[in-house]
C-alpha cells in the first residue's frame, strides 16, 4: 500500500470515529481544566470541571438564525486536531503590563441536514475557556439574523450569586438607562432573574466551597450586541440580546453578521480561590487590536471638579485652579465634565488648553452622546453621535491639543450602539484623542482591541456618592465587589479616592458624608484598576486632607505591571497587590462591621528595607509607620469597618 492510500484510509476512518462521537474533550495545557463538547439528542452542548469538580453543568450551545433553527438536530461532525496556542503581548493600560498566553484550541464543527452550519472554537487556558461560533456561509446566503443564542452556563446545585441587575431600557435619569448602574446583591440563591430583565456582565458565582467561575463576553464591537446574561430557571443562565425598549425602542435587538461570520467571544473563568478570578487576562488574551495607534497614547492622572462641585463648577475661574490643583498634586490632566460649551466656550477652553499644557496638564472634555436616545439635557449635545460633527470637533480639539473625551449616556447594547462606540474609538484616533465612555455598556476587550480606549465607567460611581448618604454607607461594600467582578474584565472609571469629608466645595457639613478613612481612599487607588484616573481630590485637600495621604496621591501609580490577590471574599474585603516597576503597592479594604485581623504572607516583598505601612486606628485615623515582615514573610494586618490598609515597597 502507497503513503497516499494511508492517508486516505486514515482519514476514512476519522471521519467514522468522528461520527459515532458525541463526546469530546479539551483540556488547558495545565491539565487541570477540562471542557467536554457533546451534541447528544441532537442538541450541542458542553460543561467544565476543574480538577475533576464540575463547575458547568451540561450547558446548551446553538444558534437559532432566520435561516435555520441550529439549536436541536445537529450533529457533531467534525473535531479539529488540538492546536497549542501561545502569545504574548504587551498591553500597559490592563492589570498586567505583560500577559503570556497559553492556550488549547479545537474547533467543533456541528452540522445539520449533513450540511456544515457553524463551529464551535473553544480555547482552553489553565483558568480560563473561551468559545465562539463561526458560521459558514449557506449556498448563496451570505448574511443572516442570530435570533436567540441557546448558549447556557448550568451551575452546580448549590451555588450562590454575586450578580447586577440589568435596568431597564429608558428609564432612570433623564431616561439613559440601561447603563451598567446598578448595585449587586452578594451571596444570593440562584434562580431569580434579577429586576426581572436579568444582569449585567461579569457575572460571578461561588460553587460552594469548591470555588468560583466568572462568567462573561469580549470582543464585541460593531459586528454585534452587547449582551447579558438571563436567568432561564433554577441554575441555568443564559445569554440574552438587548431589550426592545432601548434607543428609544428603535434598532434590532437582533443581531446580524455576515457569512461566514463570528460572533463574540463567551469567557468562563475558573478558580479553587478568587486568584484566578482577580488576575485573569481573557478578556484581553483572545482579541486582537482592530487598528494601529496613531501616536503613543499618555496615561496618567488628573482631577475633575465635577465630582465635588457639579455643574455650576464648570467655569473658567473653576477650571484654572483646577489646572493648578493638577499640576501641585503632578498630575496629568483634567476633566473639564458638562456643560462647558455653554460656561466656559471654545475659545476659552482652547485658552485653558494652552494655560495647562505650560503646566503639563492636558484636558479631557465631556460629551453627551446623543442622539435620539435618551432627554438627557447637558451639552455638548448632537456631535458624538454622527460623523460629520463629530470628525469636524475632533479636528477642533487636536488643533487646541485636547488629550481626550469622556462621553456619557449611551442608549444600551443594540447592534447600532455597539458599532457608536466603535466609530467614535475609531474617530479619536484619526486626532489622536483618548477615550472614556460614562453612562455606557461594558467594556468587552476594548484596551486591546482599540488602542486609543482609555476607560468605561458601567459602575455605581463615585457620582453616587455625591447624590445619596446611602451610597456613602454602602461604599465599602461596593469597593470589596469591584476587584473581583466588574474591574477584573476592564479597566473601570469610578473617578473615586476623595479626601473631602463631605461632597460640597467648602468641605462642610452638608450633603453627603464619607464615611471611609483617608487610608480607604488611598487602598482604593490602586484596588481600582484604569490607566486614566480621574480622582475625586479638591484643591483643598492641598491643606486640609493630612500630609502623607496627599504624598501617597501624588506618587500612586495608575498603570501597573502585575496583580496579585491576596485575600479577600466578594462584598466583605479585599486584599491585593499589584506592581509598579519594581514598587509593590499591597492595597486592603474592610465592609464587615467588625475589625478584619489577618496574617497576610506577602513573598513579594521579601527582603525589603524600608516597608511602609498605612493603615487605620479604630476611629479610622489614619497614620504612617515602617514595617518589617515576620521571618515567614508574613504581615499582621488590622483593617476597621470603612477602613483600609495599604503596604509600599
Ligand atoms: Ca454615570
Amino acid at each position: 500500500m502507497n503513503k497516499r492510500k494511508l492517508t486516505l484510509l486514515g482519514s476514512c476512518l476519522m471521519m467514522a470515529v468522528a461520527a459515532w462521537a458525541t463526546e469530546k474533550n479539551l483540556n488547558g495545557p495545565d491539565g487541570r481544566l477540562s471542557v467536554t463538547v457533546t451534541d447528544e439528542g441532537g442538541k450541542p452542548a458542553y460543561s467544565v470541571t476543574y480538577g475533576g469538580v464540575p463547575f458547568l453543568m451540561e450547558s446548551p450551545l446553538g444558534l437559532e438564525t432566520n435561516l435555520g433553527d441550529y439549536t436541536t438536530g445537529m450533529s457533531l461532525a467534525k473535531v479539529s486536531e488540538v492546536e497549542a496556542l501561545s502569545d504574548s503581548y504587551y498591553l500597559p493600560n490592563i492589570k498586567q503590563s505583560h500577559v503570556d498566553y497559553r492556550a488549547n484550541r479545537q474547533v467543533f464543527t456541528f452540522s445539520k441536514d449533513g450540511k456544515a452550519i457553524y463551529d464551535v472554537e473553544f480555547q482552553v487556558s489553565d483558568n480560563d475557556v473561551a468559545f465562539r461560533y463561526k458560521l459558514y456561509q449557506q449556498g448563496d446566503t451570505r448574511s443572516c439574523v442570530i435570533r436567540r443564542e441557546a448558549t447556557g452556563f448550568v451551575m452546580p446545585e448549590g451555588t450562590t450569586t454575586f450578580l447586577c441587575p440589568q435596568s431597564g431600557p429608558m428609564g432612570g435619569f433623564a431616561r439613559t438607562s440601561p447603563s451598567y448602574e446598578t448595585s449587586y446583591t452578594a451571596d444570593d440563591a440562584m434562580g431569580k432573574n434579577g429586576w426581572g430583565n436579568g444582569y449585567t456582565f461579569p457575572c460571578l458565582f461561588r460553587n460552594g466551597d469548591q470555588g468560583w467561575t466568572l462568567v462573561s463576553e469580549t470582543g464585541t464591537d460593531g459586528g454585534y450586541c452587547g449582551c447579558r446574561l438571563l436567568n432561564v430557571e433554577g441554575g441555568e443562565y443564559a445569554i440574552g440580546f438587548p431589550q426592545e425598549g432601548e434607543m428609544n425602542g428603535l434598532g434590532s435587538v437582533t443581531p446580524g453578521i455576515p457569512l461566514p461570520g463570528m460572533t463574540p467571544w463567551r469567557t468562563v473563568t475558573v478558580g479553587e480561590t478568587l486568584a484566578p478570578i482577580v488576575e485573569t487576562t481573557v478578556a484581553f488574551d483572545v482579541v486582537k487590536p482592530k487598528y494601529k495607534a496613531s501616536q503613543t497614547y499618555a496615561y496618567g492622572k488628573g482631577t475633575w471638579s465635577w465630582i465635588i462641585g457639579m455643574d455650576g463648577s464648570t467655569n473658567y475661574d473653576t477650571q484654572k485652579a483646577y489646572i493648578d490643583f493638577s499640576a501641585a498634586m503632578g498630575y496629568q490632566s483634567l476633566l473639564i465634565d458638562a456643560l462647558w460649551d455653554q460656561q466656559i466656550g471654545r475659545e476659552r477652553i482652547a485658552e485653558l488648553a494652552a494655560y495647562g499644557a505650560k503646566k503639563g496638564v492636558a484636558l479631557y472634555l465631556w460629551y453627551n452622546s446623543n442622539g435620539y436616545w435618551n432627554d438627557a439635557p447637558q451639552s455638548p449635545r448632537g456631535i458624538m453621535d454622527n460623523a460629520i460633527n463629530r470628525r469636524r470637533e475632533m479636528a477642533w480639539m487636536k488643533s487646541v491639543g485636547i488629550r481626550g473625551i469622556k462621553v456619557d449616556f449611551f442608549g444600551g447594547d443594540k447592534q447600532q450602539t455597539m458599532q457608536l462606540y466603535e466609530d467614535i474609538l475609531a474617530d479619536a484616533n484619526d486626532y489622536g484623542i483618548l477615550v472614556i465612555f460614562h453612562g455606557c455598556t461594558l467594556p468587552r476587550g476594548w484596551e486591546r482591541m482599540y488602542p486609543n480606549y482609555a476607560s468605561s465607567e458601567a459602575v455605581l460611581a463615585s457620582e453616587n456618592l455625591h447624590f445619596s448618604q446611602g451610597s456613602c454607607d454602602a461604599e465599602a461594600f461596593n469597593a470589596c465587589l469591584h476587584p473581583f467582578i466588574r474591574n477584573t474584565v476592564g479597566s473601570m472609571d469610578f473617578g473615586g479616592s476623595a479626601l473631602n469629608k463631605y461632597y460640597n466645595d467648602k468641605n462642610e457639613p452638608r450633603g453627603s458624608r464619607r464615611v471611609t478613612s483617608d487610608v480607604f481612599a488611598l487602598a482604593t487607588a490602586v484596588l481600582f484598576q484604569s490607566a486614566v484616573q480621574h480622582f475625586a481630590l479638591a484643591p483643598n485637600n492641598l491643606t486640609d486632607a493630612p500630609a502623607w495621604a496627599i504624598d501617597f496621591m501624588k506618587q500612586v501609580p495608575s498603570t501597573w505591571d502585575e496583580v496579585r490577590f491576596i485575600d479577600g471574599y466578594p462584598g466583605r474585603y479585599v486584599i491585593l497587590a499589584r506592581r509598579s516597576g519594581d514598587r509593590w503597592y499591597v492595597a486592603g479594604v474592610n465592609a464587615q462591621k467588625e475589625t478584619l485581623k489577618l496574617k497576610v504572607r506577602l513573598p513579594m516583598l521579601a527582603g525589603a528595607d524600608g516597608l511602609k505601612i498605612y493603615r487605620d486606628d479604630k476611629s479610622l485615623n489614619g497614620s504612617v509607620k515602617t514595617l518589617k515582615l515576620n521571618k515567614k514573610q508574613e504581615a499582621e494586618i488590622e483593617i476597621p469597618a470603612n477602613g483600609g490598609v495599604v503596604i509600599v515597597r
